[in-house]
């Protein structure tokens, strides 16, 4: 992208990934964090350097990759991610006629568009005719239709409505509920995550600084990355409706801060954080985090309690 070898923009940093068959995993994150990247990198539409995303459940341990249909993606603008000249029927059917999945092709599609609660005469229509809701209802058909093993959904509900929000977020439980899949489910949207996952992932410029199982992870966090966003993320509880944004600029991801990438906006880091990178470190009970100070980190008050 016009960067030269030694500014080589490193999007991702030694990613290593598990998603567990059947579960969501929310992956949070501020724009510029690598979120997209590391969704693209899942689905195979980035080629990665290092780091691998490993498929997890009990008795099979697969890379992804490996796996021809294994994980398609819902984009965030159906209007863009969508062939404006198709219609909807074309669209859905595409990825079965170009696979040559065996089956009749009109059968599948009229299923896929029941599946995703499309009424059979959306399948003249193209995405321009249809509401927002509408057409990411298509965008997810269209996703389905390869029967995959994981969804990654990047912001794949934050350019709707509010009121549709709601009814995608059911919509994609009920496919699990229906399929078994697995979603990579990445937003900026820390209730949502907090509502939809099972576990949760952190990034913070290119890396992973947190997951643990989402209770856990909301009510114990370890690093002060997520304690900032926890603490700014938008409350609606009666007067406690506050917006802090987390002090300071992410840095540039071309020329990230040496140690631990967070430490410029760190309000706990000590010198040993601006030279030390801090590795992700499980605790007793698999609550990964990597700052060199989770163990006080976790005994502090809750960020929503704090001050
Ligand atoms: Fe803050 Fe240091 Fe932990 Fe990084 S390692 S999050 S700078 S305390
Ligand atoms: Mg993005």
């Amino acid at each position: 992208m016009g960067l030269g070898p030694k500014r080589r923009l490193q999007a991702l940093d030694n990613i290593n990934l598990e998603i567990r068959r059947g579960e969501i995993l929310g992956l949070v994150g501020e724009s510029g964090s690598g979120k997209s990247t590391l969704g693209r990198t899942v689905v195979g539409l980035t080629a990665p350097t290092e780091g691998q995303i490993k498929f997890v459940s009990s008795n099979d341990t697969s890379e992804l990759r490996s796996k021809r249909f294994g994980a398609q993606m819902v984009f965030q603008n159906p209007y863009l991610s969508l062939n404006p000249r198709q219609k909807v029927k074309n669209i859905i059917g595409e990825p079965i006629e170009v696979h040559h999945i065996e089956g009749d092709v009109h059968q599948r599609v009229s299923e896929l568009m029941a599946q995703v609660g499309l009424s059979p005469q959306f399948a003249e229509r193209r995405p321009s005719e249809m509401s927002g809701g509408q057409a990411q209802r298509v965008g997810i058909a269209r996703a389905l239709a390869l029967s995959p093993e994981l969804i990654v959904c990047d912001e794949a509900i934050s350019a709707l409505d509010v009121s549709i929000q709601a009814q995608v977020l059911n919509l994609f439980s009920e496919i699990q509920e229906q399929t078994g899949c697995s979603y990579l489910f990445i937003s900026h949207d820390l209730p949502v995550v907090e509502r939809l996952s099972h576990r949760v992932a952190i990034m913070y410029l290119g890396r992973i600084v947190e997951v643990a199982e989402t209770t856990d992870l909301f009510a114990h966090p370890r690093h002060p990355y997520t304690r900032a966003l926890i603490g700014s993320a938008p409350r609606l509880e009666a007067k406690k409706l506050k917006f802090e944004p987390i002090k300071g600029e992410i840095p540039s991801p071309i020329n990230p801060p040496i140690g631990c990438h967070f430490h410029p906006r760190c309000p706990l880091a000590i010198d040993r954080c601006r030279v030390e990178r801090p590795a992700l470190v499980a605790s007793e009970a698999g609550h990964l985090a990597a700052c060199h100070r989770a163990e006080e980190v976790v005994k502090l008050p809750h960020p929503n309690e704090a001050q």
